[in-house]
């Protein structure tokens, strides 16, 4: 059965000293120019079919139900947030297998975060077999939001990128992972046609995707190269363990709420990246 595998990456450096200058909740995301380029080589080896966002659109079998139907084992590229090194280092290490990436963008960092891409920068990030998608537009948490917060949240960021890209906007990520069904609903009447989660799966054939935000799979520092491997191959080691794990969090995220486990996975992760170096 084939399947495609979205993946969800951040930032990405090229030394230490811009390891260093990445804000501390970013780390935990962050992989180095290297390992990138060794994900996509591995990609390439395993004849996974690097789909852009158009040729991911296209595998659409049904608009009503949000159906696909991939024709071999593929892989869609994605990036969260608007951070420089998309500009500087994603799209060139793309570019030099031939692939295209698709950039989720929160417009409200690019006057307020010293490390975002440019409007120039995000621009280019659109051309070719490149794609910009939304990413809320203070990347709030929308999920837990009042319904008037949640619907500006969705169309200032469709509204905003859609003016400085002058094209449509189709595809977003929830900051987070975070959202309700109204959410959902709210997105599409936003101009969203093709909305991202982070739940931890691939895209099915026989799934519908109605009520659902299309899962993508988070490539994390701590992400070793034998689970890429798996993570792309669809190998149910990764995805069962997985799967207890979501349990797990879901639970904890009731119990504490959405921006507290945010904190506290950043605390860990950290933790975690500093004991190892
Ligand atoms: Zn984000």
């Amino acid at each position: 059965m084939s399947y495609c595998c979205v993946l969800m990456y951040h930032a990405i450096y090229n030394n230490k000293e811009e390891f260093t200058n990445l804000h501390d909740e970013e780390k935990p995301y962050a992989i180095s120019s290297d390992t990138f380029r060794e994900h996509l080589t591995i990609l390439k080896k395993n004849n996974i079919k690097v789909l852009n966002f158009k040729q991911f659109c296209a595998s659409i079998s049904n608009k009503n139900t949000v159906n696909f139907e991939f024709d071999e084992p593929s892989a869609l590229i994605t990036f969260d947030d608007g951070h420089q090194s998309f500009h500087k280092y994603a799209k060139p290490i793309l570019e030099e297998f031939g692939y295209g990436g698709l950039f989720f963008i929160t417009p409200d960092y690019i006057n307020t975060y010293e490390n975002a891409a440019s409007w120039d920068q995000i621009r280019e990030l659109n051309q070719g077999q490149h794609t910009v998608g939304g990413h809320g537009f203070t990347h709030k948490f929308i999920g837990a939001m009042l319904p008037e917060d949640s619907k500006y949240e969705l169309e200032q960021s469709n509204k905003t990128l859609t003016k400085n890209l002058q094209t449509e906007i189709k595809s977003m990520s929830f900051p987070g992972g975070s959202y309700n069904k109204d959410n959902l609903a709210q997105a599409n009447k936003s101009g969203y046609d093709f909305i991202f989660g982070s739940h931890c799966r691939v895209i099915s054939n026989y799934r519908t995707y109605t009520s659902y935000a299309l899962p993508r799979v988070a490539i994390r520092a701590s992400t070793s190269i034998e689970q890429f491997s798996q993570i792309i191959t669809n190998h149910k080691r990764y995805y069962l363990k997985k799967s207890g794990g979501a349990l797990a969090k879901k639970t904890l995220k009731l119990l504490i709420g959405q921006n507290k486990y945010h904190q506290l996975y950043c605390f860990i992760a950290e933790r975690l990246s500093s004991i190892k170096k």
